[in-house]
């Protein structure tokens, strides 16, 4: 079945974006190097670096130092082939089907792409509490052509774009970078780049009530306090891809409580 090969190419990309954050963050090329062990050193071998399987097999610890490793890797990987298999199964429902029209393979492609980068934000903000520029901006771009390309309607994702941007910054001017900081005004030009108008209102919605049903769950469990900071880059990948997917129907529904 396609779908279990899309899985398992999810799974090597999400192992991908691992290396992809560490390295953001060191602020070493992710393409030249070798994988290392963080913690000993020792070179990483192809049979270390399966993913999934890898950190199964060595439950979770380095093959030559012992040394456990974060269970971020793993679930990483596995949330980025899971991402990757709806993506799959939301454009081509119908496997008999898959091949027939070229715009379908660049939605494809562009959700993809999307998916990776929303997850590289998304595991960033919540370890660093940082949207990244190098990350947002080549994601906006290509988001920008391909949705040029499958015949988006360029003044639709402007204005999304815009209204996304702009909820940040007058957030951002009100409580002088408090509340938010400027990743957060780029990453909602680029939700309205990828989602476009009205969508965007969608996504900013999912993410306010994902965000306060969270914090309030944080709160009652007393593992954050009120002024602790919030990685709200966070909720805004899970609202963006999940609008980006679902976002027609979430609409639909949503109107169909009220009649
Ligand atoms: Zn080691």
């Amino acid at each position: 079945m396609m779908v279990v090969f899309i899985f398992i190419l999810g799974l090597f990309v999400g192992s991908f974006l691992n290396v992809v954050v560490l390295r953001l963050h060191r602020q070493e090329s992710f393409v030249k190097g070798y994988s290392k062990c963080l913690f000993c050193g020792h070179r990483l071998y192809a049979r270390d670096l399966v993913p999934l399987f890898s950190y199964l097999q060595l439950r979770g610890k380095c093959r030559y130092c012992k040394h456990g490793f974060s269970a971020q890797y793993p679930m990483v990987e596995l949330a980025t082939g899971l991402t990757f298999a709806l993506v799959f199964t939301n454009i081509f429902p119908h496997f008999t089907q898959m091949t027939l029209v070229w715009q379908d393979w660049v939605q494809f492609f562009l959700w993809l792409t999307m998916t990776a980068f929303l997850i590289i934000v998304f595991i960033y903000d919540l370890k660093y509490y940082l949207i990244l520029d190098v990350v947002v901006i080549p994601a906006a771009i290509l988001a920008f052509i391909f949705n040029m390309l499958l015949g988006v309607n360029p003044l639709s994702m402007l204005l999304a774009a815009v209204v996304g941007g702009g909820f940040f910054l007058i957030q951002y001017v009100v409580s002088k970078g408090k509340w938010i900081g400027g990743g957060d005004i780029r990453l909602g030009f680029l939700m309205g780049i990828i989602l476009g108008w009205p969508q965007i209102l969608t996504a900013l919605f999912i993410a306010y009530v994902l965000g306060s049903l969270i914090s309030v769950g944080l709160l009652l469990f007393s593992k954050k306090h009120m002024s602790d900071k919030v990685p709200f880059g966070t909720f805004l990948a899970i609202a963006t891809f999940l609008t980006m997917l679902y976002g027609q129907q979430l609409v639909h529904w949503y109107m169909n409580l009220f009649n």
